[in-house]
């Protein structure tokens, strides 16, 4: 009865995992793909964002700042104005990734991608700028973030 279940049971359960595909990975080497419902750091396309803001008012950390990002011609019925455009840019070492911000977003430009190395020596360097964090081409002409 012992030899059973001190030698021959265990032994049975190592020789079974023995010839089975291992569930570890040796990162850094290697990596998991993140579920594509992961919420890592966020992405914005700029050439659909429409510089609401409703993304900065809806964080409840206050990550969010609205960061002006350059100039562009607005038809107001005969006249042509320049209006002030602002895209997010992100305090991500305050953020709790819970997708507030891109859940509110209209016009879904905001979303938040697989990416999770976020780690950094400073705070500072956990400030993403809203042209690190963008992707496309915007309508206007982009000032430096
Ligand atoms: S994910 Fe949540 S905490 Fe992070 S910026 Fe968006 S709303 Fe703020
Ligand atoms: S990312 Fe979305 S919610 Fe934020 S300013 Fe742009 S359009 Fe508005």
């Amino acid at each position: 009865m012992v030899v059973k279940s001190l030698i021959l049971k265990p032994s049975i359960i190592t020789l079974k995992h023995l010839f089975k595909k291992p569930v570890t990975v040796q990162y850094p080497e290697e990596r998991m793909p993140p579920s594509p419902r992961y919420r890592g750091l966020h992405q914005n396309d700029l050439s659909k964002c429409i510089s609401c803001g409703s993304c900065a008012r809806i964080c409840p950390n206050k990550c969010i700042e609205m960061t002006p990002a350059g100039v562009k011609e607005v038809k107001r019925g005969d006249k042509i104005i320049k209006k002030e455009v602002k895209h997010p840019s992100f305090f991500e070492g305050r953020c709790m990734f819970c997708g507030l911000c891109v859940e509110v977003c209209p016009v879904k430009s905001l979303t938040m991608t697989g990416r999770y190395e976020l780690a950094a020596d400073t705070r500072e360097a956990l400030f993403y700028p809203w042209d690190k964090i963008g992707v496309n081409k915007p309508a206007y002409e982009p000032v430096k973030g």
